[in-house]
């Protein structure tokens, strides 16, 4: 039944290409990528899926239902781009315009992995009488504010038996990692402004605050788990040194490998706020903006993806593109290189050094598992509430670095499209066997209930904060 899948997105293939090349073009920011989600949503509801737009109170998230009954099989797909990272599909900097957004984490890809797997899977559901219910998540916001997490919260993925999504990256793997816990947070503090020379003894400086605090938290850091993160800017620091600044402010990440241990620092970090706002004397204002949980890993998952990929093959490549990689590599230094590849921990990342390989051709096994990635992502959210697979494929040459100019450039080129092709047809496949085999998916829900032993999953965003949509309406330039 596979082949059945496999088929449809072979004969589709240039359709697929066309839908990521779309959202490329779009590269639209988190919370604000209202024509990339109309657009997905339009290619589900063209292939039956029924489309409910705009939950969980963001425009740009939604879901789409295609069958009935059980099992639930999800997909996710991601399509906000970041800021700055505009380029052309070709391998030297050249901005399509200077200074606009581009997909730099290849979220365009990421969005139609999920659209188009879900389609073949339901292509197969459709020819084969199956029972079963698939549903796409359109999760907004992944590089800004956590989209998913604000989904989660509405009930979205309620019911839900399995999830798969796809992100672009250097190598064909299904992961076993997880990645840091966090919570973002900025801090007001409220003073009073005086002339700094004659009269500063009746002034209350809201910098002396952000600094004391700041002061108390790196103090704080000896005693912290060795694997946490805790980093801070401050927005605002006041106007001119003459003037006492009655205002200032300071944004903080606090990460941890577990979510508790988030919590416990972030209380710890709450108190030394408290306390350098007693010091000064100034009034102190916490304005949440993020939490996140870590990623909890599901080997049966990792396994059927893995299977799959190998049953496909992983793509080859033409002169043309072996060209491409090669131009891309002229771009970053060997030691950059070497770094990024020690860091990716890859078996063998020494060998791609050595023998100057620009792309990664193998399947691998997990190489990763008990190892926390020091980044952080709202697909760990939906690890907690659902047995979860985010695999990659190689999507950008070795020497491309993700979040820069490199990977807009692979992931809008025939080198994305074919990792594009590979992903859809893996994430297919899957889905369609866990659909016919339910010994596996009861194999995989009671590894992830024994992944949540002494774990029980509190949203991490509180009840009365809502998606930032105003705030991201500004920063895209949409607003006032
Ligand atoms: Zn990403």
């Amino acid at each position: 039944m596979k082949k059945d899948a496999w088929g449809w997105i072979s004969d589709n293939e240039k359709m697929i290409i066309e839908a990521s090349d779309k959202v490329w073009e779009l590269a639209e920011l988190g919370l604000v990528e209202e024509k990339s989600a109309k657009y997905l949503a339009k290619i589900l509801k063209a292939h039956g899926f029924t489309i409910e737009m705009g939950v969980a109170g963001m425009p740009t998230a939604f879901i789409a239902t295609y069958g009935e009954g059980n099992p639930t099989i999800g997909f996710m797909g991601e399509y906000d781009a970041l800021p700055g990272l505009s380029q052309k599909p070709v391998p030297y900097q050249d901005p399509v315009i200077e200074g606009a957004p581009g997909h730099g984490c290849g979220h365009n890809i990421h969005g139609v992995t999920g659209v188009m797997g879900a389609i073949a899977t339901k292509v197969v559901i459709e020819k084969n009488g199956l029972k079963g219910t698939l549903k796409f998540f359109g999760t907004p916001a992944e590089e800004s504010s956590a989209g998913k997490v604000f989904m989660i919260r509405a009930g979205c993925f309620d019911g839900v038996d399995a999830v798969f999504s796809h992100h672009p990256d250097h190598f064909n793997a299904a992961g076993l990692g997880s990645t840091l816990a966090v919570i973002g947070v900025k801090f007001h503090f409220q003073g009073t402004t005086a002339h700094a020379a004659a009269t500063p003894y009746v002034g209350r400086s809201a910098l002396d605050a952000v600094e004391l605090m700041n002061i108390g938290v790196n103090f704080m850091r000896e005693h912290i788990v060795q694997e946490a993160r805790i980093h801070y800017v401050i927005e605002e620091g006041g106007m001119q040194p003459n003037i006492v600044p009655d205002y200032a402010r300071s944004w903080y990440f606090v990460r941890a490998p577990e979510r508790e241990q988030v919590d416990q620092l972030y209380d710890w970090v709450l108190k030394i706020a408290e306390g350098a706002a007693l010091m000064t004397q100034t009034k102190l204002k916490v304005e949440f903006m993020e939490g996140i949980c870590n990623v909890l890993p599901s080997k049966g998952l990792s396994d059927l993806v893995l299977a799959n990929m190998r049953e496909i093959g992983a793509p080859e490549y033409t002169d043309d593109e072996m060209k491409f990689a090669k131009d891309m590599a002229k771009t970053v230094s060997k030691e950059v290189k070497r770094e990024q590849l020690r860091a990716s921990k890859r078996p063998g990342w020494e060998q791609l050094v050595e023998d100057d390989i620009h792309i990664d051709r193998e399947i691998h096994d997990p190489w990763d598992e008990d190892i926390v990635w020091p980044g952080s992502t709202d697909t760990g959210d939906v690890s907690w509430i659902v047995p979860t697979m985010e695999f990659t494929t190689a999507t950008a040459t070795l020497e491309a670095a993700s979040h820069d100019w490199q990977w807009t450039a692979c992931c809008g080129m025939s080198i994305g499209h074919k990792s594009l092709i590979f992903a859809t047809k893996t994430m297919a496949g899957s889905a369609v066997e866990l659909i016919t085999k339910p010994d596996l998916l009861k194999k995989i829900k009671d590894e992830h209930t024994k992944r949540m032993t002494g774990k029980k999953y509190i949203c991490p965003i509180p009840v009365d904060v809502k998606p930032p949509i105003e705030i991201a309406r500004k920063a895209a330039g949409l607003e006032e």
